[in-house]
């Protein structure tokens, strides 16, 4: 077995998802029963200072093994600890379809489960290679722990062959990315590193882009009193509703946009005579463009305040996550460094915007400009994910050729 897929198997079969609507971090204890195994094994391979915190934040130091006067940008990689709360996490078998013929895979526990190349055209490229599947009746937990296979197997390789040199690499494996909190409890200015890289992206993307977000309520205040007594003195909130969803297109919203297009969405909405409320997000790769869609919404709230006076309307709206390439364009030197290191393993640079936030983007944000490099898994989420084992071979040799770049380069700071 590779030991990349070795360790992939290994940490699978811990079952570390995570929680939403809980206020410590970590949302789930048992994130921990793979911490302090990665903190065991980080000091195996000779990393001395590797320690998990409070909240189950690994962090372990390679120290350079360059001349003392040769500077290089020190560099962080994070993969992150939890899986998804959305599917079973608990009894993961994974399965190793070896040397993949091509057409459908049928899952070992559930017949009915079926991946096909028609869902997934990727699997045409993984022909020939060894696919991992859970029985179908688990999530399989390739995100994120490809990611840390990847990034354990790396450090594993730097280690064992000191005839490789590299400057200063910090391992950085975060808790509750499923619920949105994985970088809550970092104090990235604590690494004192230069640039990050995520180990989480789908298929063979790198990821260099996400949404800007936002995202709010509408309430609506009524007032309630016995139909019978009700002439001129109700105020039914569910009749202004109509007006508060309205405001948001049909035709730019997330079931009919793609690609760089930003969209509308209402997503929830609780309603009674007496208040209503729409609870929605807004999604626009341009940050200009969000901005221009939070000014609809406010002047669309102020109208429907005028057109019914007696309800009272009120608008919470707040900016989320921004998208990353804003900061990686300043510094084109980390995301031309991945590029290279992809095509040093033999793969086309394939960029996809992400429909979404990441970790690195919060990085990013906080001062530590993060893309995101391949896992090779698909289908996350899903009692349907799978990864291919040569993907996350490739996935290593990025890393080892990022590592590589930057030691070649031998940057004064
Ligand atoms: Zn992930």
């Amino acid at each position: 077995m590779t030991e990349v897929l070795d360790r992939f198997i290994r940490y699978v079969k811990i079952n570390t998802a995570s929680k939403e609507d809980v206020e410590e971090i970590p949302s789930t204890k048992r994130q921990f029963d793979l911490a302090n195994i990665l903190v065991e094994e980080l000091k195996q391979l000779g990393l001395k200072d590797a320690n998990v915190d409070e909240h189950c934040i690994v962090t372990a130091t390679l120290p350079s093994n360059l001349p003392p006067n040769v500077k290089t940008p020190v560099l962080v990689f994070n993969a992150h600890l939890d899986t998804s709360p959305e599917e079973p996490g608990e009894n993961v078998k994974p399965n190793v379809v070896r040397n993949y013929r091509g057409g459908e895979i049928r899952l070992p526990g559930d017949a009915n489960t079926i991946i096909s190349p028609e869902d997934r055209p990727i699997l045409k490229e993984y022909v020939g290679h060894d696919i991992v599947t859970s029985d179908g009746t688990t999530l399989l937990g390739a995100d994120d722990k490809a990611g840390i296979a990847i990034i354990m197997t790396a450090v594993s390789a730097l280690s064992r062959d000191p005839s490789r040199k590299h400057g200063i690499i910090k391992i950085v494996i975060t808790p509750d990315e499923e619920v949105g909190k994985g970088t809550e409890a970092l104090n990235i200015a604590a690494l004192k590193s230069d640039y990050g890289f995520t180990v989480d992206n789908d298929e063979l993307y790198l990821g260099v882009e996400t949404f800007n977000a936002a995202g709010g309520t509408i309430t609506i205040r009524g007032f309630n009193i016995h139909p019978g007594e009700a002439y001129g003195k109700m105020v039914n909130s569910i009749r202004v509703l109509p007006d508060a969803i309205n405001l948001f297109p049909q035709t730019i919203s997330p079931e009919t946009t793609k690609e760089h297009q930003g969209y509308y969405h209402p997503l929830h909405i609780e309603a009674s005579v007496n208040e209503a409320r729409l609870v929605f997000i807004l999604r626009d790769f341009d940050y200009g463009e969000l901005k221009k869609k939070m000014a609809t919404i406010q002047e669309g709230v102020k109208r429907i305040q005028q057109k019914h006076p007696k309800a009272q309307v009120t608008l919470k709206l707040e900016e989320g996550y921004r998208n990353m390439k804003e900061v990686l364009d300043r510094v084109p030197e980390v995301v031309k460094t991945a590029e290279e290191a992809i095509r040093r393993v033999g793969l086309k640079v394939r960029i996809k915007p992400i429909r979404g936030g990441t970790d690195g983007a919060t990085m990013s944000f906080k001062g530590l400009p993060t893309p995101n490099l391949f896992c090779g898994y698909v289908n996350e989420h899903s009692k349907k994910e799978f990864v291919s084992v040569q993907a996350m071979e490739k996935a290593t040799e990025t890393v080892l050729n990022i590592v590589d770049i930057f030691a070649e380069k031998k940057q004064k700071r």
